[in-house]
């Protein structure tokens, strides 16, 4: 059996940078196992569940995917998605609430 498993708000803040682009969320756990796992991505891509060393993000900016605000690239940014393959990186800055 496996589970997806959200961490609560003890978890641990720092959780690795995964593939598909995401800090992970949460983890996948089975029997004898617990890995760092993209929720949003899991099941979408293997991605999801493959963690890469932190990525360098100081001359990056990320860019709202709602109203194309800009801010420097940190991994804490909300919805953060790391691009390396585009000129920038997204996150989501709240402009429409939080709902
Ligand atoms: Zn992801
Ligand atoms: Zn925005």
């Amino acid at each position: 059996m496996e589970t997806l498993e959200l961490h609560g708000p003890k978890a641990p803040a720092k959780m690795p940078m995964m593939k598909c682009g995401h800090r992970a969320q949460g983890y996948r756990t089975s029997p004898g196992e617990k890995i760092p796992a993209c929720v949003i991505c899991a099941g979408i891509t293997p991605d999801a569940y493959i963690v890469v060393p932190e990525p360098n993000l100081s001359e990056r900016k990320a860019r709202c995917s709602t109203c194309s605000c800009e801010k420097a690239s940190t991994a804490n940014l909300a919805f953060f998605e790391y691009r390396p393959d585009q000129e920038h990186d997204w996150f989501y800055c709240g402009c429409r609430g939080w709902n």
